[in-house]
């Protein structure tokens, strides 16, 4: 009798918790949709609400630095980078405080004074690697692993690291339904990117430099592209596309403007050690 009711209840949880599942799928729809692939135009530029302080945060960390991620009202057009942002649940990335908003069109906190970038600029980064099935990518700042998550569905080579080891032992679990293990989601520095698996096709790096860290230019491959923010800490930066032709010649453009937490490590921190 025990047995029975032990597992009407188990398949009660079970439709319970789909039913929770498919509702968060019809959010993402609506976000894809509205902020997306229609994204209004906002007579300009735009910055997005401050995320909310996490109190009770999961991960007991300090409060997050500012990332506000400026907005505007570029549409993201490619299919495949609408389909990938409609089917990884972004709320499996954010923490238990904040699932309320896990499908608002803002960067929310995740601990340690960092940030789960604004779906937008996941979407438009996601949109200018233009990573193929073939490409092996880095991405320089794992926080969440939610763009590390969404890179697994245009290939399957993706490596990601983060300098806040707490951050890179949660976001590696996570990132194992991606099919991204240990050996992919890296606790280290990645100004100095990934020596031993370089070149990549594409580089991501999801914090903000003053400058273009040379060891990633270095580990990108001729005819590859890095997506990186460039500008003042704490401040409006650029996201600047770095393209390095067949002859290693580079080229770079700005794109949007954007606001993201600081680039630590590098050759200064690693001087101090
Ligand atoms: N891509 C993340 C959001 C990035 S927030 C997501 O999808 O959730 C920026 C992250 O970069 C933070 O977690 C920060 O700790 C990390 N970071 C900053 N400097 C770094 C460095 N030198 N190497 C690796 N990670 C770094």
């Amino acid at each position: 009798m025990k047995g029975i009711t032990v597992s009407a209840c188990l398949i009660l949880s079970c439709h319970i918790a789909a039913a929770a599942e498919e509702e968060r799928a019809v959010e993402r729809a609506i976000m894809v949709q509205e902020q997306l692939a229609n994204r209004r135009a906002t007579g300009g530029r735009s910055v997005s609400v401050p995320p909310p302080s996490l109190s009770g945060d999961a991960t007991g960390s300090a409060p997050m630095a500012s990332n506000r991620n400026v907005a505007d009202h570029l549409s993201i057009r490619n299919p495949k980078v609408l389909e990938a942002m409609r089917t990884v649940p972004r709320h499996w990335f954010v923490p238990a405080a904040m699932q309320r908003d896990a499908y608002a069109d803002r960067p929310l906190p995740i601990g340690f004074g960092q940030t789960i970038s604004q779906p937008y600029i996941v979407a438009l980064m996601t949109e200018l690697l233009d990573a193929g099935p073939g490409s092996k990518i880095l991405e320089v700042g794992t926080g969440s692993g939610y763009q590390a998550a969404i890179l697994t569905k245009f290939t399957p080579n993706v490596y990601t690291m983060e300098i806040v080891e707490p951050l890179q032992k949660q976001a590696l679990p996570r990132l194992q339904r991606f099919g991204l293990g240990g050996e992919r989601v890296l606790h280290g520095d990645g100004y100095f990117g990934l020596e031993k698996e370089a070149p990549f096709d594409g580089i991501i790096v999801t914090a903000a430099a003053d400058h273009i860290p040379p060891p990633l230019l270095q580990q990108l491959r001729p005819g590859g592209r890095m997506i990186i923010p460039i500008g003042p800490v704490h401040a409006i930066q650029r996201l600047v596309v770095v393209e390095k032709d067949a002859a290693g010649k580079v080229r770079s453009r700005s794109v949007h403007p954007v606001n993201f937490v600081p680039l630590t490590g590098g050759p200064r921190a690693a001087g101090k050690k």
